[in-house]
């Protein structure tokens, strides 16, 4: 693993090539979030927001997805992978706010992780971006960019959750979420990294080979 003072010159690289980072899902409310959030595993974010684009315009509000049947929620959003488990989770989660949380989506992972379709990653994508309480949400991006250079050394996502919140600052765990997956996005592939072009090769035991 990288030491401290790497650690630091990583993140600070990072920031300084990714300043406007932020989450790259379309959402106005913490509810369209969570239902955006839900429906991005397994999809891109570009194909979620063409989805909820139109979804989000006919049906805005948690009481809109309450009226609706599951084939009809099925339609909207056929075009991302998984979507008949997906509609039956989300309405499965609207019936949960509904009922037990006054309509809320609640502000604490163990509620959000109670709701249909909302695992770990997903209750710390809506904690951050939705009530900016620090979370580390680990998607594919943040676990292959984090291990290959250093900031984690596992194979598994909680144990890389839990290395991260151990070396960087509690204040810097939203932005630098959003670094590694534009990081991710944008250079370092999952298949064909850019390594010639990162700002971060020197840290990066295959920048380093290059
Ligand atoms: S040097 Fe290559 S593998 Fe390492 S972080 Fe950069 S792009 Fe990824």
């Amino acid at each position: 693993m990288a030491n401290k003072e790497e650690i630091t010159k990583i993140l600070d690289i990072l920031d300084k090539t990714y300043p406007n980072a932020h989450c790259e899902l379309n959402f106005r409310t913490p509810f369209q979030l969570l239902v955006s959030t839900i429906l991005s595993a397994q999809s891109t974010d570009n194909t979620v927001n063409k989805v909820t684009e139109k979804l989000f315009a006919k049906y805005p509000t948690l009481n809109d997805f309450l009226h609706l049947t599951e084939k009809e929620l099925e339609k909207e959003i056929k075009e991302v992978g998984l979507y008949k488990n997906k509609a039956k989770n989300i309405l499965g989660m609207c019936r949960e706010l509904a009922a037990r949380f006054n309509g809320q989506v609640p502000q604490n992972r163990d509620d959000l992780m109670s709701l249909p379709g909302v695992g770990r990653k997903t209750a710390n994508v809506v904690l951050s971006n939705a009530f900016g309480i620090p979370a580390f949400a680990v998607d594919t991006h943040v676990f292959r960019v984090s291990n290959r250079i250093g900031l984690a050394n596992s194979n598994n996502v909680e144990k890389t959750e839990e290395q991260l919140m151990e070396v960087i600052p509690k204040d810097k765990w939203i932005k630098a979420h959003h670094w590694l997956i534009w990081h991710g996005r944008r250079i370092c592939h999952a298949r064909k990294p850019k390594c010639h072009e990162c700002p971060i090769k020197m840290y990066c035991n295959m920048g380093k080979k290059m």
